[in-house]
């Protein structure tokens, strides 16, 4: 549901049109990007005020406005306007409103976006494409911070004009098509008059300017295929399929803009030893018929070397362990998870005779007769143990 232009504003029905401008400044001053970088909320109000100011400042906009609301100014029949309303457009139209009030901030912002106010305008930056690479970790790795030595082949500067695209800097001169602005006004007639949108020079491609002698290396584009070693340190407790991303180590961008970024996929490798889940491991592990009888110490395996832990006498296959901590670190916080060992026990497959006489002694032995007790037969019991 759209807000009431005048509410937006702050402003009421008989608000004049000077009133409606302080109103505006006020809040485009409040929500401007710039002093809001990132927050996608003072965007969007941002743009919302720029809208409730188109309309109320002009007059039949206003009068359809306050007769129909926003069906009388909105819809298909105005070609779509909330559409092609973008942050550009804002300054594209209101631009002068602004004056100097926000210092050089405003015009840095303008570049940023690509657009441009009607006073300042300023070519936009090109920014390079993103790369994607998978680096393959194994669990050893990922439990602790680990740094990778990374051969990308990308598009890097070009060696013989330095990415400038001609080796002359004479050579860079302004756009004939849009005088080096970056932009040409299209003038659209709608049903509400004349409406002027400013779209990038395709002569340029909104950059300003243009090459007389482009370089023979690259072509004028600034950019070569080449190759570079980036170092990359990937936090302990990443998780396969995970994506780091490092800005500006990606394809170099034409005649000399921004770098994209290179992004960093997580590849897990699986353990023979350990599987894993959440930051929790698991692992299967046999102690013999004598070690489970007769209880002891026993070394179990764990990421960081072996963990010597007792075994009561009479442990039974299938009993759980808990190692607390010998799990792997949580991203970004000091907690571990845990390692898990289910135990189980060996039996021999084959017997030499002389074990084989020594074993079936025992057959006669009530002692060895099974005999579970509640946890022994319980499934979930087990299971239970587990998560306590
Ligand atoms: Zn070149
Ligand atoms: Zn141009």
């Amino acid at each position: 549901m759209k807000r009431d232009y005048y509410e937006i504003l702050g402003v009421d029905k008989n608000a004049s049109t000077e009133e409606l401008k302080k109103a505006y400044r006020k809040k485009a001053m409040e929500f401007h990007p710039d002093r809001n970088p990132g927050n996608k909320e003072a965007e969007e109000k941002f743009k919302e005020a720029a809208e409730a100011y188109d309309v109320l400042s002009t007059p039949e906009k206003r009068q359809r406005y306050d007769q129909f609301g926003h069906a009388g100014v909105s819809g298909a029949s105005s070609g779509g306007y909330h559409v092609d309303f973008d942050v550009n457009t804002i300054f594209e139209r209101f631009g002068d409103l602004f004056g100097g009030n926000f210092g050089g901030g405003f015009s840095d912002f303008v570049g940023g976006f690509g657009g441009g106010g009607r006073k300042q305008q300023r070519p936009r930056v090109r920014k390079g494409s993103d790369l994607r690479v998978t680096v393959k970790l194994t669990l050893e790795e990922i439990s602790t911070i680990t740094e990778k030595k990374l051969k990308i082949k990308k598009k890097v500067a070009c060696a013989q004009c330095a990415g400038k695209g001609t080796k002359n800097s004479t050579d860079i001169v302004s756009c004939p098509k849009c005088n080096g602005s970056g932009h040409v006004i299209h003038q659209q007639r709608s049903m509400f008059g004349i409406m002027q949108q400013a779209v990038i020079c395709d002569q340029c491609n909104g950059e300003g300017t243009v090459i007389k002698n482009p370089c023979s290396n690259c072509n004028g584009t600034g950019t070569m295929n080449g190759e570079e070693i980036v170092t990359i340190s990937i936090p302990a407790g990443v998780h396969d399929g995970m994506q780091l991303s490092m800005r500006e180590k990606g394809n170099a961008a034409q005649r000399g803009g921004i770098n994209g970024d290179l992004i960093v996929a997580i590849e897990e490798m699986p353990h023979e030893t350990f599987e894993r889940e959440g930051n929790n491991l698991y692992l299967n592990y046999y102690i013999s018929f004598p070690q489970a009888a007769l209880g002891g110490s026993v070394d179990i395996p764990t990421l960081d070397g072996k963990a010597r832990i007792k075994l009561v006498a009479g442990t039974q296959g299938g009993q759980v362990l808990r190692l607390q901590g010998k799990g792997l670190p949580e991203m970004q916080f000091h907690r571990k998870g845990d390692l898990i060992v289910n135990v189980n026990v060996w039996t021999p497959k084959t017997l030499s005779k002389e074990e084989k006489e020594n074993i079936e002694k025992f057959l006669q032995s009530d002692n060895f007769t099974p005999k579970p007790g509640k946890n022994e037969k319980s499934f979930f019991n087990r299971v239970k143990q587990f998560f306590s």
